[in-house]
């Protein structure tokens, strides 16, 4: 059982740092003046800000929702910048 708990908490912590990667790029992606995405330059909305924005939803469901804010993705896995 408290293994099972740990994997729930350790996804936790995986979809809260996914939300917190995939609302930077939907921070990326937004329409400009003319009406396409500022940031690709393609017409908005752009596959990358769609694409996003489903993630951030599909994440929600399991990230952590305390009063702490989204943690840094370069702290959560500090092993992948070696
Ligand atoms: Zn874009």
């Amino acid at each position: 059982m408290g293994e099972y708990e740990s994997q729930v908490v350790a996804f936790a912590r995986y979809a809260t740092a996914q939300v917190a990667h995939w609302d930077r790029v939907v921070a990326l992606h937004q329409a400009d003046c003319t009406g396409c995405c500022r940031f690709c330059g393609r017409v908005w909305p752009c596959d990358e800000a769609r694409h996003s924005r489903r993630m951030v939803d599909h994440f929600s469901q399991w990230a952590l929702t305390d009063e702490q804010p989204a943690p840094d993705p370069n702290l959560v896995r500090p092993y992948v910048n070696g």
